[in-house]
C-alpha cells in the first residue's frame, strides 16, 4: 500500500448511477468515512440488469430526441460467467435456496443479477444514500469543486456542489451501428441489439445478425429458435468464412463481414455469398458516452477511446475530484487465451468476446477512489500520470491493437487488477476467481450450447465455496 501523507479526510461526494458499480462505489466511500449521495435515473437500483420488455421508439437509437430505455438485457439473456465469479468478494453470489422465486443455477437468467444486487444494496443500507428518478445533467468544475446539475422525472432542476464526482454511468446504452456499403437504398427492417428483447418478431424471417461478440452469440442463437436463416456476419472470421453451426434448427450460418447490401433486399458478404433478408440485428456493441460532462475540452472520447484516464480511472488534470468506475468492459477470448487464431477450433476462430471480471473490478476501483479521496493512497503528479497514459497507447499501438479497443483490457485484467489493489492496500483477485473465468471460456469454446449448463471445473468451484467459508460469507 501506497503510505498515507496526509491526515485521512472526508469528502462530499456524489456517485453517478446505481448499478453493480455505483452501488459498490458507494459502499467503498462511506466505509472510507466520506459522505456520499448516489443520483440514480431510473427507480430502483440495479442499472442495466432491470430488464424492460420495453425498447426504444427508433430501434437503432439514431433520434436524437428519442427516449432513453437504459437497459440492453433481452428475455432470454444468462449470465456468460459463473455465478461464483461474478459476485463481489465479501457478498458472494450464491444460491439462494430460502426463496423458491430465484434462480439457483450456476450462469442464472437477468433476474437473478437484479435479485442479487437488491439484496447487496438491502445488506450494506446502500438505498439510503440513493436519490431516485434523479438525472445528472451537468458535471462541472468549479473553484476546485464540482457543481452537480441535476432533474427530476417531473423536469425540477437542482444543482449541488461536491468535493468529488465518481461516475458509474454504465456503458452499454450508446449503441454503435456498424456502417454497411449500400445501407440506405436496403429495404429491410433493422434494429440495434439494445432494442432487441424477443425473437418473436423475426419468426420465419431470414435474418442477418451483424457480430458474433457476447450478445451477438446468444442473440443469433435465440432468433434462430424461430426464424427461417440466420446468418451471422463476423469481422473477426477469415474473408473466406462460411459454415454452419451445430443448432437444433439447422439454420444457423457464420459468414466473413458483409460486403454490400442492395435495393432488392440482397445482402452479399465478403466470402461472396449472396442471401435476401428481412432483417438486419446490429450487435456491435456500444459508444462510451458521458453527455453531462462539462470539463472545458479536457475530456474527449476519440474512437471509443475516452481521453485521458490514468488507469482507466483518473483523468489527470481533474484528479482525484473528477473518477470513473467500470470503464474498462470485455476482454477478447483470443487476448485472454493468449493463442494465435490459426490454433483455434472454428468456433474460437468466431473470436468470442466475454466480461472478463466486472464486479470485482469495479470493487476494487471503488476502493482505490476511496482512499485517494481520504488522501490515505496518493495518485503521482498530472507529469507521471500522463507519461504512463502514453505509454498505454503506445503499447497498444505497437501490437496493433486499435484506439477503439483503449479499455478492453484482454489477457492484462488480473495483472491490472492486482496493480490497482496493491495500491490501496485490499486482496488480490483470487486464483479460482481467474481460473473459473478461463476454464468457462475453454467451455464455450468447446460446447457453445451447452457451456452454461455443463461443466468440468468442479475443483474450481469447490475452491470457491470453501473460500467463501473461511472468510465466513
Ligand atoms: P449499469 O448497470 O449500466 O448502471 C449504470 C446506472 O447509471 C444505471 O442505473 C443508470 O440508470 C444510471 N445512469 C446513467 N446515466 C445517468 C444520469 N445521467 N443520471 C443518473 N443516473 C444515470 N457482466 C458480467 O459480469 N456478467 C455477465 O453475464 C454480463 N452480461 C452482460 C450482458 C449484456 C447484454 C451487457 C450489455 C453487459 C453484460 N455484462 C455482464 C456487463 C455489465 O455491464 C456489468 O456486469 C455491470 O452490470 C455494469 O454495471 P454499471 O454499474 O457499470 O452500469
Amino acid at each position: 500500500m501506497a503510505p498515507a501523507q496526509n491526515p485521512i479526510s472526508s469528502q462530499h461526494v456524489v456517485v453517478i448511477g446505481a448499478g453493480a458499480a455505483g452501488l459498490v462505489a458507494a459502499r467503498e466511500l462511506s466505509r472510507e468515512g466520506h459522505t456520499v449521495v448516489v443520483l440514480e435515473r431510473e427507480k430502483e437500483v440495479g442499472g442495466l440488469w432491470i430488464y424492460s420488455p420495453k425498447a426504444e421508439s427508433d430501434p437503432l437509437s439514431l433520434d436524437p430526441t428519442r427516449s432513453i430505455v437504459h437497459s440492453s438485457v433481452y428475455e432470454s439473456l444468462r449470465t456468460n460467467l459463473p455465478r461464483e465469479c461474478m459476485g463481489f468478494t465479501d457478498f458472494p453470489f450464491v444460491p439462494r435456496f430460502d426463496d423458491e422465486s430465484r434462480d439457483s443455477r450456476r450462469y442464472p437468467s437477468h433476474m437473478e443479477v437484479l435479485a442479487y444486487l437488491q439484496d447487496f444494496a438491502r445488506e450494506f443500507n446502500l438505498e439510503e444514500m440513493v436519490r431516485f428518478e434523479i438525472e445528472v445533467v451537468r458535471v462541472e468544475p468549479v473553484n476546485g469543486k464540482w457543481r452537480v446539475w441535476s432533474k427530476t422525472s417531473g423536469g425540477v432542476s437542482h444543482d449541488e456542489i461536491f468535493d468529488a464526482v465518481v461516475v458509474c454511468s454504465g456503458h452499454y446504452t450508446e449503441p454503435n451501428v456498424a456502417h454497411i456499403p449500400g445501407i440506405k437504398s436496403w429495404p429491410g427492417k433493422q434494429i440495434h441489439s439494445h432494442n432487441y428483447r424477443v425473437p418473436g418478431p423475426f419468426e420465419n424471417e431470414v435474418v442477418v445478425v451483424i457480430g458474433n461478440f457476447a450478445s451477438g452469440a446468444d442473440i443469433s442463437r435465440d432468433i434462430a429458435k424461430v426464424a427461417k436463416e440466420v446468418h451471422i456476419a463476423s469481422r473477426a472470421s477469415e474473408f473466406d468464412t462460411y459454415e454452419k453451426l451445430p443448432v437444433p434448427r439447422n439454420n444457423l450460418w457464420i459468414h466473413s463481414e458483409i460486403d454490400t447490401a442492395y435495393e432488392d433486399g440482397s445482402i452479399v458478404f465478403k466470402n461472396g455469398k449472396v442471401v435476401y433478408a428481412d432483417s438486419i440485428v446490429y450487435c456491435t456493441g456500444y459508444k462510451y458516452r458521458f453527455t453531462f460532462l462539462e470539463t472545458n475540452g479536457y475530456m474527449n472520447i476519440d474512437e471509443n477511446r475516452v481521453e485521458h484516464l490514468y488507469k482507466h480511472v483518473f483523468p489527470p488534470a481533474l484528479s482525484p475530484g473528477l473518477s470513473f468506475v467500470g470503464l474498462p468492459s470485455m476482454v477478447s477470448l483470443k487476448q485472454y487465451l493468449g493463442v494465435p487464431s490459426s490454433s483455434l477450433t472454428w468456433f474460437l476462430s468466431l473470436s468470442f468476446f466475454y466480461q472478463g471480471i466486472q464486479f470485482v473490478m469495479f470493487e476494487i476501483q471503488s476502493k482505490w477512489v476511496a482512499a485517494v479521496l481520504s488522501r490515505r493512497v496518493t495518485l503521482p503528479t498530472e507529469d507521471k500520470m500522463m507519461e504512463d497514459i502514453s505509454a498505454w497507447y503506445a503499447s497498444l499501438d505497437a501490437v496493433g491493437i486499435p484506439k477503439r479497443y483503449t479499455h478492453k483490457l484482454g489477457k492484462i485484467q488480473s495483472e491490472y487488477l492486482n496493480w490497482v489493489a496493491e495500491e490501496c492496500g485490499c486482496p488480490l483477485v483470487e486464483h479460482w476467481r481467474n481460473q473459473q473465468i478461463v476454464r468457462g471460456y475453454q467451455r464455450l469454446v468447446s460446447h457453445p450450447e451447452t457451456y452454461r449448463d455443463e461443466w468440468d471445473d468442479n475443483d474450481l468451484m469447490e475452491e470457491a465455496y470453501e473460500d467463501f467459508a473461511r472468510k465466513k460469507l
